[in-house]
């Protein structure tokens, strides 16, 4: 099975290093041909706001796009989860993504002080906690009623929020699974793929 993994910005290599590690292949994405023959994509954490300017200049916005809307299975991490979401609140007003999954998310959540942690998170359907790296993560504020909530944790506002969703074949997580050594999440990921 062949993984395409959004190579425009962030932690490209990390996610490749998992998707392998999972028992996939790799494909790294910086043009709209590379698409080609991918079963599904990874969209990695790095700076959305970055990434929606690099997705109109490379020429993938459109291609992509269509692929996402015909039903590809898609996982993204951090910024990847903003390119995702519905809605995002705390976004620059030129930055768009792809809007395919259900969720409303704000950019940089998790305030200043907690910039960037470690978590310990139980996940449904794994049998043991998953350790999860926060960096300038988004807060998950509401999930439509397709979503599935699989984790969630503590929030700034003293609530606990959603951290890894699931629509469809689409996972989004708002931690960095590529960051820990812990293949589970990207092999959760696969589990989706036909
Ligand atoms: N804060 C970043 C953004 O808004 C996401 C950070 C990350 O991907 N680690 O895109």
């Amino acid at each position: 099975v062949k993984v395409g993994v959004l190579a425009l910005q962030g932690d490209v290599r990390e996610h490749c290093l998992a998707i392998a590690a999972a028992g996939a292949e790799p494909v790294e994405v910086k043009q709209p041909e590379e698409l080609a023959g991918v079963s599904a994509v990874v969209l990695p954490g790095g700076e959305s706001t970055t990434l929606s300017m690099l997705l109109d200049s490379s020429g993938l916005r459109p291609v992509l796009g269509r692929l996402l809307e015909e039903g590809l299975p898609a996982f993204g991490t951090c910024a990847g989860m903003i390119l995702l979401a519905r809605e995002v609140k705390g976004g620059r007003p030129d930055q768009r993504g792809f809007a395919t999954l259900d969720v409303t998310v704000r950019r940089n959540g998790f305030g200043r002080q907690r910039e960037s942690f470690e978590s310990q998170l139980t996940v449904a359907g794994l049998a043991e906690p998953v350790p999860a790296v926060f960096i300038r993560a988004p807060v998950v504020e509401r999930v439509g009623a397709d979503v599935e909530v699989l984790a969630v944790l503590a929030d700034p506002g003293g609530g606990a929020s959603p951290v890894l969703c699931r629509q469809g074949n689409q996972l989004v997580a708002s931690f960095h699974p590529e960051l820990s050594g812990d293949a589970r999440i990207h092999e959760m990921f696969l589990s989706l793929v036909g």
